[in-house]
C-alpha cells in the first residue's frame, strides 16, 4: 500500500539544502560517507523536517545563577519545579523526559501556583506538587499510535503480573463505519495475587485512527485507579472509536459480548 512513498530511500545521504523555487523545494544531497557520490538534486512539492531537541541549560549560562546544568544541558528541580537555588524554578524540556508540551504546561501551573503560594502567604497553593502518575504520549502518524502507562515489556521486565484485554477495531462499529477497521486497544491490569482478581488499570494502548484524542480516558483511568469494572461498566456511547476502550476492559474482564466469535 505504501510502496511508492519509499521506493525511493537514499541511504548513506546527508540532505544539505532546502530551496524555494517557483518550481518546488529543491532539495540538494552529500554522502554521508566520505568520498562517496551523492545524488542529484531533486525537486519536491512537499518536505518533511524531523527535529531532535536538546537542553540548552548551557547555552543560557543558568550556572551564572548558581543553577546546577548536567552535563547534557538539564536543570534538576525537585516535585515543586524549584531549582537547586531556592527562588529559581525551571519547567519543560530543560528539566527532562518526556519533552512534551501536555508535561510543560502541567509543570508551569505547578512553578506558578507555588510562586503565587509564597508570594501571596497562601499555604494550599504554596504546596502544589507535579506529582502526575504517568504523562502520555502520541505518535501523529496514520494510523495514530497513543500509549500511557506501563506497557507489556515493561511489565514483563520489571517482572509485574498483567492481566491484557485487546479490542480489535475489526469489531467496532464506528470503526467499520469509518472504513478504518485497522486498529486496536489495548488496556493492562494489575494480575498479581495481592490484586486478588481486581487489579487497577496500569498502562494502556491504542492504534488507530483518533487514538491520541482517546488516549487522556486512559490516563484519567490510571490516575483514578480505575479496574477493569469502573472502565468497563462506564457507559461508552454507541457507535464510538471511545467504545473500544470499554470493550478492552470489559476484555480483561471476561465479559466482553462484542467480539466476534474466535476461529475454531
Ligand atoms: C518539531 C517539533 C514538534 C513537536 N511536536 C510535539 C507534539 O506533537 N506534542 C508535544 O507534546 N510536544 C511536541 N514537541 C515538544 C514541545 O514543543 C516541547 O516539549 C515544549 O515546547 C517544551 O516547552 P518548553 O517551555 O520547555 O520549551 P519551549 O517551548 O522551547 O520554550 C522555551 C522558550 O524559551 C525561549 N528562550 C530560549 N533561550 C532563551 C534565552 N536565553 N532568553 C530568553 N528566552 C529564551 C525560546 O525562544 C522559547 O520560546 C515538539 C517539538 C518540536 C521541535
Amino acid at each position: 500500500m505504501n510502496a511508492h512513498r519509499f521506493d525511493n530511500i537514499m541511504l548513506k545521504t546527508k540532505t544539505v539544502g532546502a530551496k524555494a523555487t517557483p518550481k518546488g523545494i529543491e532539495v540538494t544531497f552529500a554522502s554521508a560517507e566520505e568520498g562517496g557520490s551523492a545524488p542529484a538534486p531533486q525537486l519536491y512539492d512537499l518536505v518533511l523536517q524531523a527535529v531532535g531537541r536538546t537542553p540548552n541549560g548551557k547555552k543560557i549560562a543558568a550556572e551564572k545563577a548558581g543553577v546546577s546544568v548536567t552535563d547534557r544541558g538539564f536543570i534538576h528541580v525537585d516535585i515543586q519545579m524549584r531549582t537547586n537555588v531556592p527562588h529559581i524554578f525551571a519547567i519543560g524540556d530543560i528539566v527532562g523526559q518526556p519533552m512534551l508540551a501536555h508535561k510543560a504546561v502541567h509543570e508551569a501551573h505547578v512553578a506558578a501556583e507555588v510562586i503565587a503560594g509564597e508570594l501571596q502567604g497562601n499555604k494550599e497553593l504554596a504546596a502544589a506538587a507535579f506529582n502526575a502518575r504517568v504523562i502520555p504520549s502520541v505518535a501523529y502518524t496514520d494510523p495514530e499510535v497513543a500509549w500511557v502507562g506501563l506497557t507489556e515489556d515493561q511489565a514483563k521486565a520489571q517482572g509485574i503480573k498483567v492481566k491484557k484485554g485487546l479490542f480489535p477495531w475489526t469489531a467496532s462499529g464506528r470503526a467499520i463505519a469509518n472504513g478504518r477497521d485497522e486498529g486496536v486497544t489495548k488496556l493492562l491490569f494489575d494480575d498479581s495475587p495481592e490484586a486478588h482478581g481486581h487489579g487497577k488499570i496500569l498502562g494502556g494502548g491504542m492504534v488507530g485512527t483518533h487514538a491520541g484524542d482517546m488516549i487522556g480516558e486512559v490516563a484519567l483511568a490510571i490516575e483514578m485507579g480505575a479496574d477493569s469494572i469502573d472502565i468497563g461498566k462506564t457507559i461508552h456511547p454507541h457507535p464510538t472509536l471511545g467504545e473500544s476502550i470499554g470493550m478492552a476492559a470489559e476484555v480483561a474482564h471476561g465479559s466482553c459480548t462484542d467480539l466476534p466469535p474466535s476461529k475454531k
